[in-house]
């Protein structure tokens, strides 16, 4: 391992104590788009870790955890504006490394600059309590970070997740180490650069790229971390959870979905058609709260599949950074997978739309799958239970209310669920029945203050909104008697 203070062109280092570390091995990054060597990245093993905790330690022992909440609010704003600054060429890394249209790019900038304000307005507002216990003491309950927090991502929304865990957790008080996915982790490399130039202190951030059973294992087992954020599959968040557990460390842990749009006769269906297929098409269908089963009501159901077909056949393919309607998959792999399911569907639904590689010579090199519709799929078809993660929908029918939740909380997962009616009573019995930790109602979008948590499978644990800054706290009890002998 040596340290230097350059990156060379295509190579990328780890970022630790506000340097460039090279590792003994890198490890190689591929274009979605194009199949394209995009970059070789150091492939951060144990050492590389061990060498991002300790510097995160001695940054929060050296002074981090001395900053007033005003003094980080301040900075965080600082690295707002600095990401702001930086939209256009960190969309497009982000486009090029992951695949994802560049306009959504730029939304997960936004959501990125969107995360650093937010919680630098908030956390002036954090506060313990005084406790009535008793009038000869003070009895105090305070707030007080973690310290070393540990940071482990997918690669569907590196900027978009890696900052909703790093912003709270560094408003809080805490230094982070984050291991981005090996699939897609430039942009949170140069995030790492541009969040050190914009103020925040060498040592508060380091980022580790490398493979999962190596930097990832590394850092969720490590004995010099104090809380682990898992963003990911259900496998390796309980493989993170357990390997944290021997060390008593506590693990959030934000996993898979398959989550529902219900959509009733009474509902606007041109705009819950857009949004249906916007919600499993975004991002090649990779997004952990896509909307990958539509329930659709019987009476209702040709008229509004119909809808959908329509939207899915006109959404066109090509690379991310050309900004196409949809782009590729994230690898080879996960491209065999989507089509593993899609022969699978058509033994198990009916093929309406889609339902293979587009038939395009340009795009053979890239990893694109077609948007692929199902119709009349049973409830307990595998494509209607597992996770495909890709541009794929089950669609079902339901007759009334009752059949509605039965089937929306019917798989193992609950992440999400959008809920299209124009009836308010039908929608908060909706919004109390879905056992899931986010219900939509006529919309399937969400910002960065509504909390975000799993029930069943999803996981455990609560992202964004004011409940993600106080988890990235904990609380301290103090009792001081009120005498002067
Ligand atoms: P993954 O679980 O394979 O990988 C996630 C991260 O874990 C990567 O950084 C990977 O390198 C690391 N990792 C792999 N093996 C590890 C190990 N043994 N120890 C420690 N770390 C390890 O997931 P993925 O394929 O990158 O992402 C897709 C999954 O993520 C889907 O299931 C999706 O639903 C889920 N996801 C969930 C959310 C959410 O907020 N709930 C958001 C995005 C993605």
């Amino acid at each position: 391992m040596t340290e230097t203070t350059t990156t060379r062109a295509l190579r990328r280092d780890a970022f630790i104590g506000g340097r460039h570390v090279s590792a003994a091995e890198t490890f190689p990054v591929y274009d979605p788009s194009t199949g394209e060597l995009l970059a070789e990245v150091a492939r951060s093993t144990t050492a590389e870790v061990d060498l991002a905790v300790d510097a995160a330690r001695k940054a929060f022992d050296g002074g981090w955890k001395r900053t007033t909440a005003a003094q980080r609010a301040k900075i965080l704003r600082s690295v707002a504006d600095a990401i702001a600054a930086h939209e256009e060429e960190l969309a497009l890394l982000e486009s090029r490394d992951t695949g994802k249209p560049l306009r959504q790019a730029r939304v997960d900038v936004g959501f990125a600059v969107r995360f650093f304000e937010y919680y630098a307005s908030m956390v002036e507002a954090v506060f313990g309590h005084v406790l009535p216990a008793s009038t000869d003491r003070i009895t105090l309950a305070m707030r007080e970070p973690y310290g070393v927090t540990g940071h482990i991502i997918p690669w569907n929304y590196p900027i978009g997740i890696g900052t909703r865990t790093i912003a709270p957790s560094l408003a809080a008080g805490n230094c982070v180490v984050l291991k981005p996915a090996e699939e897609a982790p430039l942009s949170c490399l140069r995030l790492a650069e541009i969040i050190h130039e914009a103020g925040v202190p060498a040592g508060v951030l380091n980022v580790v790229p490398g493979l999962g059973f190596e930097a990832g294992a590394a850092l969720s087992g490590h004995p010099g971390i104090d809380r682990i954020s898992f963003t990911g599959s259900v496998p390796v968040g309980i493989a993170v959870a357990q390997a944290a557990a021997l060390n008593l460390v506590p693990a959030d842990l934000e996993l898979g979905g398959k989550s529902p749009n219900l959509v009733f006769a009474d509902a606007n269906l041109d705009l819950a058609a857009d949004v249906v297929a916007q919600s499993i098409l975004q991002n090649a269908g990779q997004t952990c709260s896509a909307g990958a089963r539509l329930l659709v009501e019987r009476k209702i159901h040709e008229e509004f599949v119909d809808k959908v077909a329509t939207r899915f056949r006109r959404t066109t393919l090509g690379p991310g950074p050309q900004d196409p309607g949809m782009g590729p998959v994230i690898s080879r792999k996960q491209q065999g997978r989507v089509l593993d399911y899609i022969s699978l569907g058509r033994e198990e639904g009916d093929l309406i739309v889609g339902g293979g590689v587009p038939d395009d010579e340009r795009l053979a090199a890239g990893n694109f799958v077609e948007p692929t519709l199902f119709d009349g799929v049973p409830a307990d078809a595998r494509i209607a239970q597992e996770e495909i993660f890709g541009p794929v929908l089950t669609v079902t029918s339901f007759d009334d209310t009752d059949e509605a939740i039965r089937l929306a909380n019917g798989t193992e997962y609950g992440l999400v669920a959008g809920v299209w009616t124009s009836h308010v009573g039908r929608a908060h019995r909706l919004i109390r029945d879905l056992r899931c930790g986010q219900v939509m109602v006529n919309t399937f979008s969400n910002g960065v203050e509504l909390p975000f948590s799993g029930r069943k499978r999803s996981g455990y644990g609560v992202e964004k909104g004011w409940e993600s800054l106080i988890a990235f706290t904990q609380v301290k009890g103090a009792v001081v008697m009120m005498t002067d002998d």
